[in-house]
Order: structure tokens, then C-alpha cells, then sequence
């Protein structure tokens, strides 16, 4: 098993972890009814994607 050579100092594991951010959802309104929904996906609300019904509710 590798074993590191080095302990990681405080300073060098927190500048790595400077990477490690919480980043919100690509969220974006639904064209047809204003819900919030994420990118790239069918709309939960109605169904709509790319401006057409493609799931019925
Ligand atoms: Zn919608």
C-alpha cells in the first residue's frame, strides 16, 4: 500500500481544499410556466421541454 512520504500541512490541505465549493444546480425557469427547474431536463411542472409537451400530466 502507498504510504505518504510527507505529513500534509494545514496550509497545504486547505489550499486544495479552496476547490471543494458547494456550486448551486443549474437551475433556470421554465420557459412554459415559470417554475424553477434545472437545465437540460423535462420541466416537473409541465412537462415541457425545448418548448413542446413531451410528458403529459
Ligand atoms: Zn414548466
Amino acid at each position: 500500500m502507498a504510504v505518504p512520504q510527507h505529513r500534509t500541512s494545514k496550509t497545504r490541505k486547505r489550499m486544495r481544499r479552496t476547490h471543494f465549493k458547494l456550486e448551486a444546480p443549474g437551475l433556470v425557469k421554465c420557459p412554459q410556466c415559470g417554475e424553477f427547474k434545472l437545465s437540460h431536463r423535462v420541466c416537473p411542472n409541465c412537462g415541457s421541454y425545448k418548448g413542446r409537451t413531451v410528458v403529459n400530466k
